[in-house]
C-alpha cells in the first residue's frame, strides 16, 4: 500500500497525532485485526489513512471517525470509490448506538494517547454489540488494562474493563514506527466483550462509582475508601475484609460490594 501524506500537515498535539509510517508495523497491526469482507469495521482516528488503506485492501470497506477537520477533508479525497465512510466527529461524544444499528461492530484504531482511557470508557456501553476491539495505546495503559489484583498497575481501568472484556496484549510497537515519534513504547491490545449472558448482574452506576472511590486513594482500606457506600458490617456481610485495600480485591469482589451497596441504597430510600 502506498502511503500518501497530507502536504504541510503539522501533527496536532491536542489531537494526540502520531502517524504510523513504518510499513512493517502497519501490516502487522492490520493482520492482527484480521479484517474480512462483510465485517462492520469502525476505525477511530484514521489520521492520514495508514491503517485505513491496509484494512480497506483486506476488507473492501470501513467506516472511520476523525475529529480533525483538515484530515477529514484529506481523507475524503483518498477513497473516491466510496470504500471509506467518513464520520467527522469526536469519538468521545459520538452516539455509538446510532452507528450501523443492528450490526455487530469491529472497532479498531491507533488511539490518541491523551484521551485513550476516556475513549475506552465511552465505548463500554456499546460493548453488547461489539465483536472485538483492537487498539494501539501507550504500553503503560495496556499494562494497566490487563493487570491483576496485587499488581502495582491494577486499578480502576483494570476492574472496569476486565468486568466487560477479555483482553490480551498482542505486541509492542517502538516509537520509531511513528512520525513524530512518541516518547513512549506502544502496545496493541485485543478486547473481546464477554457474552452478556455470562456477566454477573450488577448496578452499573453504583459499580462504576464504587470502583472509582475504592481506588481514589490506593493506600486507604476499603472501610475508609467506600464508607459513603457501605458500613464496615456491610462490607463484611458482602464477604470482603473491611481492612483490605482495593488493589488486592478481584473484579468479583467489587461486584459483590456494588450489589450490597445498591441494596443498602434501595433500603435507605
Ligand atoms: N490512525 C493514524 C495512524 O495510525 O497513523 C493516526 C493515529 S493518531 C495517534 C490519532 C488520530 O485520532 C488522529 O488522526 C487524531 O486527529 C484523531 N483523533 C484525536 N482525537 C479524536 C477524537 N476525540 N475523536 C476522533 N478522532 C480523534
Amino acid at each position: 500500500m502506498t502511503q500518501q501524506w497530507l502536504e504541510g500537515h503539522r501533527a496536532r498535539k491536542r489531537f494526540g497525532q502520531n502517524f504510523l509510517h513504518d510499513h512493517h508495523w502497519i501490516e502487522r497491526i492490520a493482520r492482527s485485526i484480521d479484517p474480512k469482507p462483510g465485517d462492520a469495521l469502525i476505525e477511530i482516528g484514521p489520521g492520514q489513512a495508514a491503517l485505513t488503506r491496509e484494512v480497506i485492501a483486506l476488507a473492501g470497506k470501513e467506516t472511520a471517525v476523525e475529529i480533525d477537520r483538515d484530515l477529514a477533508a484529506f481523507l475524503r479525497t483518498q477513497f473516491p470509490d466510496g470504500s471509506l465512510e467518513l464520520i467527522e466527529a469526536d469519538a468521545l461524544t459520538l452516539d455509538w448506538a446510532g452507528i450501523k444499528p443492528g450490526e455487530r461492530l469491529r472497532i479498531f484504531g491507533n488511539l490518541p494517547y491523551n484521551i485513550s482511557s476516556p475513549i475506552l470508557f465511552a465505548l463500554l456501553p456499546a460493548a453488547g454489540r461489539v465483536i472485538d476491539q483492537h487498539f494501539m495505546l501507550q504500553r503503560e495503559v495496556v499494562d494497566r488494562m490487563i493487570a491483576g489484583p496485587g499488581s502495582k498497575t491494577y486499578g480502576r481501568l483494570s476492574v472496569m474493563l476486565q468486568r466487560r472484556y477479555v483482553m490480551h496484549k498482542l505486541f509492542d510497537v517502538p516509537p520509531g514506527a511513528f512520525t513524530p515519534a512518541p516518547k513512549v513504547t506502544s502496545s496493541i491490545v485485543r478486547m473481546v466483550p464477554r457474552p452478556v449472558e455470562s456477566l454477573a448482574p450488577v448496578n452499573e452506576e453504583v459499580f462504576g462509582e464504587l470502583v472509582a472511590a475504592a481506588f481514589q486513594q490506593r493506600r486507604k482500606t476499603m472501610r475508609n475508601a467506600i464508607s459513603a457506600f457501605l458500613t464496615e458490617e456491610g462490607i463484611r456481610a458482602a464477604g470482603i475484609d473491611p481492612t483490605a485495600r482495593a488493589e488486592t480485591l478481584a473484579v468479583e469482589d467489587f461486584i459483590a460490594l456494588a450489589n450490597a451497596a445498591a441494596a443498602a441504597r434501595a433500603t435507605a430510600e
